[in-house]
């Protein structure tokens, strides 16, 4: 079990993974993150927090993240990482991406030894369905924000009436 949290811990968890990777090799591929700022149609500052993990990116700026950086593999720059042979899952904070046939949550390159790219195939690990990488982040971050979004309401929700503290029922007499 994990150890409960609250759900701005959860949020900062949410900053701390796929979006703001994505966003770091996206301001490297522009060249700098004005440059990515610009592109993203935000002011730096903005940028700078989204990256950082204080504030959390719209779903709209990290599908076009993942467009720029599509583009930009197909523009023939060498992308950084390489494939691991071994499984992969994808996750932010609780919330796994999942195969759409089977739900299940272990991915593997198409190719192994490869470069990892966006456009790049992963097979299910359980039944071989197979997804682009960039796919499977864009459901990732629309789940992960759904989630996170669920987890404010919850918060905001108007809390329960006290229960009733316990009776201390006490045995014997003084
Ligand atoms: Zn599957």
């Amino acid at each position: 079990m994990l150890p409960a949290v609250g759900a701005g811990a959860r949020l900062a968890r949410v900053a701390d993974t796929i979006f703001t990777r994505a966003l770091a090799q996206a301001a490297a591929a522009q060249g700098s993150s004005q440059a990515l700022a610009y592109q993203l149609h935000v002011p730096e500052n903005t940028l700078l927090r989204w990256m950082s993990g204080r504030a959390q990116m719209p779903l709209a700026a990290f599908r076009r993240v993942i467009e720029l950086l599509v583009e930009h593999e197909q523009s023939g720059a060498q992308p950084q990482a390489l494939a691991p042979a071994e499984k992969l899952d994808f996750n932010i904070g609780e919330v796994f991406a999942r195969c759409a046939r089977c739900g299940g949550t272990q991915f593997a390159p198409a190719v192994a030894g490869t470069a990892l790219r966006m456009t790049s195939a992963l097979l299910c690990g359980s039944c071989t369905f197979s997804v682009k990488h960039g796919e499977l982040l864009n459901q990732l971050a629309s789940q992960a924000i759904q989630h996170s979004r669920a987890m404010l309401a919850l918060r905001k929700r108007p809390k329960a009436p006290p229960q009733p503290s316990a009776k201390v029922i006490r045995l014997g007499r003084r």
